[in-house]
């Protein structure tokens, strides 16, 4: 867990990046770990009010400029901002290995999708044209204008810690706002050096700042009045938190939680297919995914066994480690609370009756036995009223639960908290279409195991799983970070009405008194 300390160790410290500078200041700072060793890594500095306070008045000086400059501009940015994305993969993956553990093949996805958000942002001067409908009245066109809010604030999870804060600022900004993100303080350097990157792109000074910290920070940028929005992703309860308090300050707020993803494994399934699906989609990422499929509702009981045997085999190969081995399946948890915290989920689902069929808890990684490693963990015999059901595990375990009908199994999802993704297995295109238009989930897959929307659709839950109206990304992002304004105008006719003609007289002395 990380500790607030002022005893340093010989280590860097991660600062913040405000009015386009990366800046330290004195203060407390948390411990940033290496989970894949168990150790202190590097420090992270918490920004204080007066650093906030910074970085909200480096963002006002800014907007006006930013928010007028054409769009095209603003674009062209973007486009400079990707190509230095590609540029800079190698690093950034490794980044990401060291302060969450995922594995480079994993970061290199996670990252690929974060630069699709900057590709839809660049297509700005499309999507921010408007509507217009001409002669609504006599003589009176009306259209629709999407200007900025002002200034807009981030709050990340640990788990995308490049893909999340690409869901989010790149949009923001093209709009023609300003942008304050607080990554999550677990693994903040791959974020702060991204971040960077879009100044080296030609952002101008203070349209985004990155503060890094806490709880507590959270709660000031929820308390400012001169932030108009908060984009929020992490867990549940904090979304809630973030979401009443936002909206109750007067603030537009999309805060998206938890999740508890289920497959539906028909009789029908491409079994095999089936497998490798879900071994990527449970196990990948250690399970530290908001759209990891973390139950199997198998219909049928000879499916579940069939299911079950392909599984057990396929996970002896499974390859747990550091991210330095491009050649493993997946990496270490975030933190030794948080592989406390999972494994305490397999044990409550052993006394509560389950089946432990793969016994991930007592993994030992060569080389790094300080680590939080879970091993892929399957369980069988999994009922709808066992806690580890009921709650989100995030991590590396998929639990199974059989039942007799496609009702029953919908019925199942439809119950849950959550509703975050899901998906069917199947070869029946009857059932997969009534499936897809009945589910009360917001992200459906058809033999889709993670159906993550591409950056031009947009991303979120339904239920427990996002509070708000609107989803991230997407169109649905380009609706949030901007605010309509309809103009209804009249140029009466005056001229056409008496006959006369419109001299170029007229108007070179009607544009010299404009000067
Ligand atoms: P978290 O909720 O602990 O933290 C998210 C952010 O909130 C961090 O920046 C953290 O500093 C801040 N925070 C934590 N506690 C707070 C508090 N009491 N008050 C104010 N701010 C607080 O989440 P996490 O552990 O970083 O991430 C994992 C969670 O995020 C999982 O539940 C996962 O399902 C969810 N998640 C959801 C999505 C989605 O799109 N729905 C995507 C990724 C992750």
């Amino acid at each position: 867990m990380s500790t607030i300390t002022n005893n340093k160790l010989d280590l860097e410290t991660v600062g913040h990046l405000i009015n386009g500078k990366t800046t330290h200041h004195d203060g407390p700072h948390l411990d940033i770990y290496n989970p894949a060793k168990g150790e202190v890594s590097k420090y992270l500095e918490i920004a204080s009010e007066h650093t906030l306070n910074e970085a909200i008045i480096s963002a006002q000086k800014a907007f006006p400029a930013w928010r007028d400059l054409p769009v095209i501009k603003r674009a062209r940015i973007m486009f400079r901002f990707k190509e230095l994305l590609e540029k800079n993969k190698d690093k950034i993956c490794q980044l990401i290995g060291e302060e969450h553990g995922k594995i480079p093949h994993d970061a290199m996805g996670e990252l690929q999708r974060g630069i699709e958000n900057v590709e839809y942002a660049c297509t700005a001067p499309e999507v921010l044209k408007g509507e217009y409908s001409k002669n609504v009245g006599p003589s009176i066109d009306c259209w629709s204008e999407f200007q900025p809010l002002g200034i807009v604030a981030g709050i990340t999870p640990f788990n995308f810690p490049a893909m999340i804060p690409l869901w989010m600022y790149p949009l923001a900004i093209v709009c023609g706002n300003c942008f304050i993100l607080k990554p999550s303080e677990r693994d903040p350097s791959s974020t702060l050096f991204i971040a960077g990157l879009l100044y080296e792109a030609g952002l101008p000074n203070g349209v985004l700042s990155v503060v890094n910290g806490d709880k507590d920070l959270v709660n000031l940028l929820l308390e400012d009045k001169r932030i108009e929005a908060i984009s929020f992703v992490g867990s549940t309860p904090i979304a809630k938190h973030i979401y009443t308090k936002a909206t109750a300050n007067g603030k537009r707020c999309q805060a998206l939680g938890g999740a508890k993803n289920h497959a539906i494994v028909m009789p029908d399934a491409d079994i095999d297919n089936t497998v490798t699906q879900l071994m990527g989609a449970a196990f990948g990422s250690s399970g530290e995914r908001c759209m990891a499929l973390s139950v199997a509702v198998v219909v049928g009981d000879e499916i579940g066994d069939i299911l079950i045997s392909k599984m057990k085999k396929a996970m002896e190969a499974l390859k747990v480690g550091a991210y330095t081995d491009n050649t493993n399946d997946f990496g270490p948890l975030i933190t030794q609370e948080h592989k406390h915290k999972v494994s305490s989920y397999i044990d409550s689902a052993e006394n509560q009756g389950a089946t432990i069929e793969v016994d991930g808890r007592n993994i030992v990684v060569k080389g790094c036995e300080g680590g939080y490693f879970i091993g892929g963990t399957l369980i069988d015999n999994v009922t709808a009223d066992m806690t580890s059901y009921k709650e989100e595990i995030f991590g590396p375990v998929l639990q199974i639960i059989r039942v007799k009908s496609m009702e029953a199994a919908m019925q199942l999802i439809d119950d849950h908290m959550y509703g975050n993704g899901t998906c069917i297995f199947t070869r029946d295109g009857e059932a997969a279409r009534y499936f897809s238009d009945n589910i009360k989930v917001g992200m459906v897959g058809i033999n889709i195991p993670l159906p993550v929307p591409v950056s031009y659709h947009s991303f979120g839950g339904w239920k427990q799983s996002l509070f708000g109206d609107l989803f991230a990304y997407g169109p649905d992002g380009v609706r949030f970070y901007t605010r309509r304004k309809t103009i209804t105008q009249r140029w009466p006719s005056t001229n056409l009405r008496e006959g006369k003609q419109f001299s170029f007289a007229e108007s070179a002395s009607y544009a010299t008194s404009e000067k």
